[in-house]
């Protein structure tokens, strides 16, 4: 993929949103950080939630002098089936790992640190967002400070990937989490900091959207905007249990006939592979049911408008998951003034203060329950509705993102962190044996090192149903 092309977004757009002294401190911040070189660099352009903060985060950097870019890998499946399963695995996933999708890891993350070698020399900073391209430092030769910006949740890791990856982390100068919990899971204290992501109100996702705009959109995607909806917008991926949400809508249907169900999910992470088999199975699950709605097109889930008017227009939003590093999706409904009921997980609790700006919920039949109470009563509704917009107004718009990065930046920049060696060439190698762990494949006479790994302490929620 290679650098993205940017424009640059002035502050000023965001000046409604901003309290004078916040506007202050951004501005006092990025003149101390003038023409500061900032590379990004994730996975994937589109689809997930780390594209969509880069894609507003990395503008508004620039439109305040600050040299951001925005740097995505180039690579094959192999490579992305691989880093699922290390995402998976940090997320408490049991799966497995051999020899080969170890090198295959090292391999691309290798070239990958050439290339942004190759195309930006040494920025000052170099922003590395989530595992897949987590060891790029230990191949660096030019000494640039590293932050690694993990955006999943880390609450419960399966004990060998906590073990064996995270020890990575020694090659950055600063770690960065949702949430200061999931710091417990092996990250160094002492250079880890906590701040959630945010949204930005003013893309076509996040505008304003007249309700009547709203509705006929969704009416052209064949919804009856006469009859109840509940929606949920995820990529089809295990962690967010798109299975509890048909169940949940079943049930609350026994009590509320008229209801329908929509499931938004483009398949367009590349990074992404497991997202057709569980669409496919999510498809089989929901049978021919005429009132469930299930969208995989790109044309639907990744059309921005689309995606807000679902979140719009549905009565209820939910997002159901079982693992969440923070959910932009739950902010993105909230910030509508719709009712979110949420998996109670992860950062989701960061953003969900039961029964105030909406509900959390363990159980499919808990979420059946929720959502027939907000059907049955949409004067609560809309009270919730109010105060989750509000909740999203203090706390998750991107100037808040922006001034907490702001602050990083000039941590680092005043050598308050220091750059960790990096570990070029031989050293590098040696680092495959720290990741591949005691040779059991060898011992056991089949020629694969494997990297395994236990599910730890669900707290009694449903396993995601496949093993990688
Ligand atoms: N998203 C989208 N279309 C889809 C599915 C997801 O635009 O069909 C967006 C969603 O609106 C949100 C992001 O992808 O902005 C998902 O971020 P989140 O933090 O909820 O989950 P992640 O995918 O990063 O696990």
């Amino acid at each position: 993929m290679g650098t993205l092309d940017l424009g640059l977004v002035s502050l000023e757009s965001y000046d409604s949103l901003i309290e004078a002294d916040a506007r202050q401190e951004i501005l006092s911040a990025a003149e101390s950080l003038k023409g500061l070189r900032v590379v990004h660099v994730n996975a994937t352009p589109k689809g997930g939630g780390v594209a969509e903060i880069l894609h507003s985060l990395v503008p508004m950097m620039r439109g305040l002098d600050i040299d951001a870019r925005w740097w995505t890998l180039e690579a094959d499946e192999r490579f992305f089936a691989v880093t699922k399963r290390l995402h998976n695995g940090l997320q408490g996933k049991m799966t497995s790992l051999c020899r080969e999708d170890i090198e295959c890891y090292w391999l691309h993350n290798e070239r990958a640190a050439s290339a942004i070698e190759l195309a930006f020399g040494s920025p000052d900073i170099l922003v590395i967002h989530d595992p897949q391209v987590m060891a790029v430092p230990a191949f660096l030769r030019n000494g640039t400070r590293t932050v690694w910006h993990c955006h999943i949740d880390l609450t419960t890791p399966a004990e060998d990937f906590q073990a064996r990856l995270l020890p990575l982390t020694q090659y950055y100068a600063r770690c960065l989490v949702s949430m200061p919990e999931y710091a417990a899971a092996g990250l160094p204290l002492e250079r880890t900091v906590a701040f959630p992501p945010a949204i930005d109100p003013f893309t076509a996702k996040n505008r304003d959207l007249p309700l009547e705009e709203a509705r006929a959109r969704l009416v052209g995607l064949g919804i009856d905007c006469r009859r109840p909806l509940v929606t949920q917008v995820s990529r089809f991926d295990p962690w967010k249990d798109p299975w509890g949400v048909v169940d949940a809508y079943r049930l609350a249907k026994k009590h509320v006939p008229a209801l329908q169900l929509a499931l938004v999910g483009a398949l367009t992470a590349v990074d992404d592979p497991e997202g057709l088999e569980v669409w496919q199975s999510v498809c089989s699950y929901a049978g021919d049911d005429p009132d469930i709605h299930i969208y995989p097109e790109p044309e639907v889930g990744g059309d921005e408008p689309t995606v807000n008017a679902f979140q719009t227009a549905s009565n209820v939003v939910i997002q159901k998951s079982i693992r969440e590093g923070f959910g932009l999706t739950v902010t993105e409904a909230m910030w509508k003034g719709t009712p979110v009921i949420g998996g109670d997980c992860g950062g989701i609790r960061l953003q969900i203060e039961d029964g105030v700006n909406g509900y959390l919920v363990s159980s499919a039949v808990e979420c059946a329950e929720r959502i027939v109470d907000l059907l049955d009563d949409p004067h609560r509704a809309r009270v919730m509705g109010v105060a989750a917009r509000e909740s999203v107004r203090r706390r998750f718009l991107l100037p808040r993102l922006l001034l907490d990065y702001l602050r990083l930046f000039q941590q680092i920049v005043a050598g308050q962190f220091r750059q960790p060696e990096t570990r070029a060439g031989t050293e590098a190698r040696a680092l495959t044996a720290l990741l591949a762990g005691p040779s059991n494949g060898e011992a056991a006479g089949h020629g694969h090192r494997t990297l395994r790994s236990g599910a730890r302490g669900r707290r009694g929620k449903r396993s995601p149903p496949r093993a990688a």
